[in-house]
């Protein structure tokens, strides 16, 4: 199932200017992956962005939008954006998804 967006959200256009003028930014709020400096349909035309947030969207399933953003804002301030385990848990699972994919085009 596609995930709900939210686009030209005014929240994702500050994680963009915080996070150094990126093109395009997603961030999830809740059960919506808000979009700035990208359309809907380019966030769902990318299959690896699209895994990558859906990846977000079950860890603030698991722990609750309060605590996920907080320990997010903790891990970001502790090892930085790259490093934060969520995004590393988030590439990774994206990562997977993709291998999967190719293995099913063959
Ligand atoms: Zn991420």
């Amino acid at each position: 199932m596609e995930p709900r967006t939210f686009v030209n959200s005014p929240l994702a256009r500050v994680a963009r200017l915080v996070l150094g003028r990126a093109p395009r930014v997603a961030m999830v709020l809740g059960r919506t992956v808000h979009l700035s400096g990208a359309t809907r349909a380019e966030f769902l035309a990318d299959p690896e962005w699209v895994a990558h947030e859906e990846v977000h969207l079950r860890q603030v399933r698991d722990l609750g939008l309060p605590r996920f953003l907080w320990q997010y804002l903790l891990e970001s301030a502790r090892v930085g954006y790259y490093q934060n385990r969520f995004e590393v848990e988030a590439r990774e699972g994206a990562r997977l998804f993709m291998e999967s994919r190719a293995r099913r085009a063959t």
